[in-house]
């Protein structure tokens, strides 16, 4: 069955970390409180749309955990209030160490937040620091301790390939990543966006990246080590049996899913059209478009729809199912892809098909990028 989330932006942070290309602010003391123009938001999407199962929920940031808990439990209330909730909805949190104590995890885990997402980033304080992070491992492991009380389903989020980052310090931190008593990994190789203080560090000379052969060190070596206790199921997301996240597989495998809040986006299929979303990246114009009752939405083709889900699908271990594909983009996989191509990265080992799916070989996926710009007609 056809699956729906909802994603819920809040989009300030203590301080703007180094590497961060989120839309995101520092916030300063006080922590605005959005609720009513979330609600008035909710209630449009579902004006315009009224989707029906919601399998997965998302607070993401930005620093979520700098919510009242009022104010989660108070969308959430709103959320159930309008939608058809699944009795097992998934309904993630991102916490950032030092922005919770134990009443607060504890009162988000009564309000309805049955998971965990964690951003620790690395448990080395050197590298917290260069990062930018507002806390040290100390935070981490004692936010980590206390959550762990309250949460069955847990996250954590880490960076690597930073520069000056050895495969020695790397293999050490994955040492302790392993003996983490959670649920999922989302472990990411550092990238430097534009505009971020890293890309000026960059530019200037300041930070040298660890080269291409490193970095592909690295990320076989991670992905070796973790598969008996986290195995692989996403490019960058590792996961017990039955722990992968539902809410990120539902974008991967082109579910249908709003986005509320500045800069979140959203993809909506409602039989006949493709409809995209796509929220101003200021507060100030979010505000101003919800109060004036309108919504960035336009339409998609379903070539473009079918493309993207191309991408985010090859992205999977278990890759395409072309049932699922036809079903959420309303063609037919092989109707986007130069079939000469494709057979020609079969040959080539890059991908593996059958009369199912099709999927991205352990080669195919160091150079995933390439091989998905040379299939796509
Ligand atoms: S806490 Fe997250 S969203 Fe906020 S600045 Fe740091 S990386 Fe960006």
């Amino acid at each position: 069955m056809k699956k729906n989330s909802i994603y819920i932006h809040f989009p300030y942070c203590l301080k703007k970390c180094n590497y961060c290309d989120f839309v995101s602010f520092p916030c300063g003391k006080g922590v605005p409180d959005l609720t009513q123009i979330y609600f008035k938001e909710l209630d449009l999407y579902y004006q315009k749309f009224g989707l029906k199962n919601i399998s997965s929920i998302y607070f993401g940031g930005g620093t979520p955990s700098l919510m009242s808990v009022d104010m989660v439990e108070k969308i959430l209330e709103k959320i159930y209030t309008l939608y058809h909730i699944e009795k097992d909805c998934e309904i993630t949190l991102e916490v950032n160490p030092k922005t919770v104590d134990e009443k607060k995890l504890c009162d988000f885990q009564l309000s309805g937040i049955n998971r965990l997402s964690l951003g620790i980033q690395s448990f080395d304080d050197d590298e917290l620091k260069f990062l930018g992070r507002v806390h040290n491992s100390n935070d981490a492991v004692h936010t980590l301790e206390l959550a762990r009380k309250y949460f069955k389903n847990i996250s954590c989020d880490f960076i690597y390939a930073l520069p000056n980052q050895t495969m020695e310090k790397w293999q050490q931190s994955l040492e302790k990543i392993l003996l983490l008593d959670v649920e999922h990994l989302s472990l990411y190789q550092l990238i430097f966006e534009p505009k971020t203080p890293f890309y000026s560090f960059l530019k200037s000379g300041k930070i040298t990246p660890i080269s291409e052969s490193l970095s592909k060190k690295m990320y076989e070596y991670t992905n070796k080590i973790l598969k008996p206790k986290f195995p692989q199921y996403e490019i960058s997301n590792y996961a017990k049996k039955d722990f992968e996240s539902r809410h990120n597989l539902n974008y991967w495998n082109g579910g249908d899913y709003i986005g509320i809040g500045v800069s979140a986006s959203g993809r909506i299929f409602d039989g006949k059209k493709h409809f995209i979303s796509e929220n101003p990246k200021t507060v100030s114009e979010w505000k101003n478009n919800i109060e004036n009752n309108i919504l960035s939405i336009k339409t998609l083709s379903a070539k473009k729809r079918a493309e993207e889900m191309l991408i985010m699908g090859l992205r999977k271990n278990k890759g395409i199912n072309f049932t699922e594909f036809k079903q959420n983009s309303s063609i037919n996989f092989f109707d986007i892809v130069d079939s000469k191509k494709l057979n020609n990265m079969v040959d080539k080992k890059f991908l593996i098909l059958n009369n199912l799916s099709i999927r991205t070989s352990v080669k195919g996926k160091s150079v995933l990028d390439a091989v998905i710009r040379e299939i796509i007609k």
